[in-house]
């Protein structure tokens, strides 16, 4: 039978490649229902799914923020039937803490974090009385390891990671989905090139630094701003790649609960695992950083030949029906 899939923030970036991706499948696998706040700007979804709009794709409106609409939302889905719910809205934040008002990370905290607690809130129940669903989030490696000026948006993209450990134990014990061991994904990619990117880049170069002290502005005018454009271009990674990893996780025989998309960010991540004191990551980011720029673009260059050599060779196994 075709599964309801339910994915947020399908306006642009990750949520929209994945939306058409699953909504063109070959073998029509799918029943797409393609979420945005706001539906003025389905537009370009609109134009990228082409002749399967209204067919295998749907468009409806839904703010992760309000839970009245993920409610409404949900209640027009047939039988409320969802068997896949990718929860991938999001936003960033980048800059001096300083430099940011507690609103401003309450709403990072607001969506990233409570976006993904309402939608579960809703849905979960409905998959453990059916026993069956597949709740795939849209995390990031920076849910397992923090970087320079990013200190919010990591820890949102932490706590949905922590949420989710919590639950994932829960759902086993439910045996949620026949198909599948695990009932959670957490997709973990790096960088990747999207509105994301733009969005939170042009805020950090207009943002006002006079509340911090001279050295952390120009810390993050002269050595974050300077690289950023740098790190997505040699590391990042289309919103098309991180669709086709997705696709993958959803339609395996047995997902991991973890998944990074970017193998070559892995080797930072490993770093986390590699000393349980803590120290090891934070001494190695700290050098890439601030000690040695050669270093730092060395490192850039080795990540260019490691892309060239892996180009999207990771394999799920076979998948399943
Ligand atoms: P994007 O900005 O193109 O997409 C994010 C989408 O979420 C946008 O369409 C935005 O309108 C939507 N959104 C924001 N607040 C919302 C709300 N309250 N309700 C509903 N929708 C809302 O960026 P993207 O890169 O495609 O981001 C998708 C996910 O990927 C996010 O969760 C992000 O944290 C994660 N991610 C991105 C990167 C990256 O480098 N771009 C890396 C790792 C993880």
């Amino acid at each position: 039978a075709r599964r309801n899939v339910l994915i947020t923030g399908c306006s642009s970036g990750i949520g929209l490649a994945l939306a058409v991706k699953m909504a063109r499948d070959e073998q029509k696998r799918f029943k797409v229902f393609a979420t945005m706040r706001n539906l003025a700007k389905r537009a370009p979804l609109e134009e990228a799914a082409g002749a399967r709009l209204g067919k295998t794709l749907e468009i409806k409106q839904l703010d992760v923020c309000d839970e009245e609409s993920i409610r409404t939302c949900v209640n027009s889905i047939p039988d409320r039937r969802i068997d896949v719910l990718v929860s991938n809205a999001g936003m960033g934040l980048i800059g001096p803490i300083e430099c940011q008002s507690i609103e401003e990370m309450k709403t990072v905290m607001d969506t990233n974090f409570f976006g993904l607690v309402r939608l579960l809130k809703e849905i979960l129940p409905d998959m453990k009385k059916r026993k069956s669903g597949h709740i795939v989030i849209i995390s990031s490696v920076m849910g397992i390891q923090g970087i320079l000026f990013n200190d919010v948006y990591a820890a949102s993209k932490f706590a949905v990671e922590g949420f989710c450990e919590s639950l994932a134990i829960q759902a086993l014990k439910f045996k949620l989905n026949p198909y599948k061991l695990h009932h959670k994904s957490l997709i973990e990619p790096g960088p990747v090139v999207t509105e994301f990117e733009r969005k939170v880049f042009e805020d950090g170069m207009k943002m006002d630094l006079s509340a911090a002290d001279k050295e952390t502005a120009e810390m993050f005018t002269n050595i974050y701003l300077k690289n950023y454009k740098q790190i997505f271009q040699s590391l990042g990674q289309s919103a098309e790649d991180v669709a086709e990893h997705t696709v993958k996780i959803i339609l395996a025989e047995n997902p991991p609960f973890r998944h990074q998309t970017n193998t070559l960010y892995t080797p930072m991540t490993t770093l986390k695992y590699a000393d349980p004191n803590g120290d090891l990551p934070i001494d190695i980011f700290y050098k890439m950083v601030f000690h040695h720029d050669k270093v730092f673009s060395a490192s850039l260059n080795f990540i260019k030949l490691l892309r060239w050599r892996s180009r999207k060779s990771f394999d799920l196994g076979k998948p399943s029906q």
